[in-house]
C-alpha cells in the first residue's frame, strides 16, 4: 500500500534528541524530503508511556504531527543488552536516572558489566521508525533495524552519540563512536530502519 502523499514533501523529525536528528537528517538528505525537526514547531517531548519501541514511537510521531499539522517521523530506539535481559532497552535514554544524560549512561553500563569476559558483553541497538501521515493516520508505515555487536569495557572514540563509545562492532573492528558518520549511518540499525522504511514508500527515491 502506497502513501504517495508523503514523498517531496515536509515532514517533522519527532525527537529533541541532537545525534537521532543529525542521522535521520543525513539519511533522508537528498529523497526529496524536507526533514524538519520538531522543535521547529515548538513541538515538546511526548510522554513515553508505551511498553514497547513500536509503541512509543507511535506516541512521539502522533503527537509531533497533531502539535505540527505535518507528516511525522519518529524514532524509538534504545541498546539491548543479553546478559541484562535486554536492559536497558526502553530505558536507554535514562539509564542512570537523568534524561539523556549520555557519560553516566556508559558509566552505569560499564559497571553492570565490570568483570565480564567478552562472550558475555553481546549487545544490541534497536530502532522503530514510525511514519504517520497525519495525526489520526489509522495506517502509520513501521519500520525496524537491528545492529550486533559487544559492549567494551572502557568508550573509545568521539563520535555519535549515547552508547556510541562502548559499543563494538566486531566486524568493522571499531565502536560507533569510532567510525566516520556515513559508515554508522550504512549499517547502524536506524540506517536499516530508515531503508526498510523508504522501501515501504511508493515514490520514494
Ligand atoms: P529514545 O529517545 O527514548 O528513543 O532513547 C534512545 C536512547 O537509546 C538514546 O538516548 C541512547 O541512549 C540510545 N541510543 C539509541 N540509538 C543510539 C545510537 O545510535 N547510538 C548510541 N545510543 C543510541
Amino acid at each position: 500500500m502506497s502513501h504517495p502523499s508523503v514523498s517531496r514533501s515536509r515532514i517533522v523529525l519527532a525527537s529533541g534528541n541532537a545525534g537521532k536528528l543529525a542521522e535521520l537528517r543525513a539519511l533522508l538528505a537528498g529523497s526529496g524530503v524536507e526533514a524538519v525537526p520538531q522543535s521547529d514547531y515548538a513541538v515538546d517531548a511526548a510522554e513515553e508511556t508505551g511498553a514497547t519501541f513500536v509503541e512509543n514511537a507511535l506516541i512521539k510521531a502522533r503527537h509531533a504531527a497533531r502539535i505540527s499539522g505535518l507528516p511525522a517521523i519518529a524514532d524509538d530506539s534504545g541498546l539491548c543488552v543479553d546478559v541484562l535481559g535486554g536492559a536497558p532497552g526502553l530505558h536507554s535514554a535514562r539509564y542512570a536516572g537523568a534524561h539523556g544524560d549520555d557519560d553516566a549512561n556508559n558509566r552505569r553500563l560499564l559497571s553492570e558489566l565490570e568483570g565480564l569476559v567478552e562472550g558475555r558483553r553481546k549487545a544490541r541497538f534497536h530502532c522503530v521508525l514510525v511514519l504517520l501521515r497525519h495525526a489520526d493516520d489509522p495506517r502509520p508505515l513501521i519500520a525496524e533495524g537491528e545492529w550486533h555487536g559487544r559492549i567494551i569495557d572502557a568508550p573509545r572514540g568521539a563520535g555519535g552519540f549515547g552508547y556510541d563509545p562502548l559499543f563494538l562492532d566486531p566486524e568493522q573492528g571499531m565502536t560507533a563512536a569510532e567510525m566516520p558518520a556515513e559508515l554508522k549511518n550504512r549499517i547502524s540499525h536506524r540506517g536499516q530502519a530508515l531503508r526498510a522504511l523508504k522501501s515501504k514508500l511508493a515514490g520514494w527515491p
